[in-house]
């Protein structure tokens, strides 16, 4: 079989960085057609040197001349391109297979709608999309033939714990038995802190993940438990249950990344060491398996798993993010649109740990739109929102 097309966008991220960790150990299968970035061009040159694309897109100008300038010194073939209509390009060109869309929140969008439309295999790890956009994304997907694979890895272990018939199409079969799924959230970093120590919480502090190594934005949505509300509104879209049939269960170890519970009183978990690349290579492989080069689970080492319930009244961020899901319509964007003015300003040093659920609470107060009915809708609300949210901001 001839190798497949990737791109990547959001290459040197986290997400990115795992996936080329994947396509170097299968360079038979992988070839990648475009990485892109933000404005990191030394790890993308890097990159570029490494797995030789046939595009680079940098959406900072400055930063593509330099990455211009060091492809041209290293005598490579790869060719710039820049801005965000760029990346809308390299993830529908005719020519890719499969799109990892891992560009972090709302600016991730666009470029992932782009390769939903183009009918790609859609490698799903920007949530933000589906939280922005959830019903426009799927049903784009669903109109162009796109797959959309959850990357996620609570989503993925969902994926992998549902009916095959179920995983091909998202949908709900009357006799799948199906009754619930959890979700399960490590808790963060200060599961265990007195409210009143949240306070002071240094950005530097919020992003030390226990088990997960990710980028600072969702390391802090981790910490606020926003990140187990954006999930709980993305497993809604991506396999169309309501809010009330999505549980979460705080499960500190992460080596169960989520269930699925039956009518008969089955309850399927998928189980794993926490390392992207099992998420990422599933999704890659599907409806095959691939090596990850993650270390098989050791179950003897896994004797205590714990599940309980989240502190609710710690995590407001959490109980906003359920609340949004069950109003629809705009609250969701919403959500998500504050939460992302929020945490960059916590992560500038502008604001408190906790004033971050506490502007995302205001600005959904505030705020009232109708229900997006376009993209035009969406992008226009997601403004509007971000603007609301900075008016919070000292
Ligand atoms: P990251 O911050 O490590 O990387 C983000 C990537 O996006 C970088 O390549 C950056 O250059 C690019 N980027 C950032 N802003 C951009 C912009 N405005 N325009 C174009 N490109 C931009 O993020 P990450 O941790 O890899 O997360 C990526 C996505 O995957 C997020 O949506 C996150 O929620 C999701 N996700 C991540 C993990 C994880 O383990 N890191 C797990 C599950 C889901
Ligand atoms: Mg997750």
């Amino acid at each position: 079989m001839s190798p497949q097309n990737l791109t990547i966008l959001g290459a040197t991220g986290s997400i990115g960085v795992n996936t080329l960790r994947v396509v170097a150990d299968h360079p038979d299968q992988y070839r990648v057609f475009a990485l892109t970035a933000q404005c990191s061009d030394a790890p993308l040159l890097q990159q570029c040197r490494e797995f030789a694309p046939r595009y680079a897109v940098m959406t900072d100008e400055a930063a593509a001349a330099r990455l211009r300038e060091g492809i041209t010194a290293a005598g490579l073939a790869t060719q710039v391109l820049v801005g965000a209509e760029a990346l809308a390009e390299v993830a529908s060109a005719p020519e890719v297979d499969c799109v990892m869309a891992a560009i972090v929140g709302g600016a991730g969008l666009l470029p992932s709608l782009a390769a939903a439309k183009a009918g790609k295999k859609v490698l799903l790890a920007n949530k933000e999309s589906l939280v922005m956009a959830g019903d426009l994304f799927m049903r784009t997907a669903r109109d162009n033939g796109a797959l959309v694979m959850p990357i996620d890895s609570e989503h993925n272990a969902i994926f992998q714990c549902l009916p095959i018939n179920e995983r091909a199409r998202f949908e709900q079969r009357p006799n799948s038995g199906f009754i619930k799924v959890i979700l399960t959230a490590s808790g963060g970093p200060f599961r265990n802190r007195a409210h009143t120590e949240l306070e002071n919480i240094t950005p530097d502090e919020a992003c030390a993940h226990p088990n997960w190594v990710m980028g600072r934005k969702i390391s802090v949505d981790s910490a606020t438990l926003v990140n187990k509300g954006l999930e709980l509104i993305e497993a809604c879209h991506l396999f169309e249950v309501p809010p009330s049939k999505v549980e979460v269960l705080v499960h500190p170890q992460s080596i169960v990344h989520s269930m699925v519970c039956y009518a008969d009183g089955s309850t399927l978990a998928q189980m794993g060491n926490p390392d992207m690349r099992t998420p990422i290579a599933y999704g890659m492989a599907w409806p095959h398996r691939m090596n990850a080069g993650v270390t098989p689970l050791d179950l003897t080492k896994c004797s205590n798993l714990e599940f309980y319930h989240p502190d609710l009244q710690r995590f407001p961020g959490l109980v906003l993010g359920r609340e949004a899901a069950e109003t629809g319509g705009a609250a969701p964007l919403i959500y998500n649109a504050a939460n992302e003015i929020a945490v960059a300003a916590f992560l500038a040093g502008r604001i408190g740990f906790l004033r971050i659920p506490a502007i995302i609470a205001r600005v959904l107060d505030q705020a009232s739109f109708p229900v997006p009915r376009s993209l035009d809708d969406v992008l226009h609300y997601d403004g509007e929102a971000r603007a609301l949210a900075a008016r919070c901001l000292p």
